[in-house]
């Protein structure tokens, strides 16, 4: 059972969101809904929920991440 939901702590303003995750591809890109500013994952990182999110990615949780 792979968990969707994911809060998301910006790394520029610090803001949390709940967002839900995509379950077919990684979301690379995140607009911050704080800030607005436009937050790219840390090197190594394939996506931002794996970077800044509560809980990895659902590719990553079903071992479906390249
Ligand atoms: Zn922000």
């Amino acid at each position: 059972m792979v968990d969707l939901d994911s809060v998301v702590t910006c790394p520029e303003c610090g803001h949390r969101a709940t967002e839900i995750m995509p379950t077919d591809c990684c979301l690379y890109f995140y607009d911050c809904t704080g800030c607005g500013k436009l937050i790219k994952p840390k090197p190594g990182d394939c996506c931002v929920f794996c970077s800044y999110g509560t809980r990895p990615c659902p590719p990553k949780q079903t071992g479906a991440c390249d």
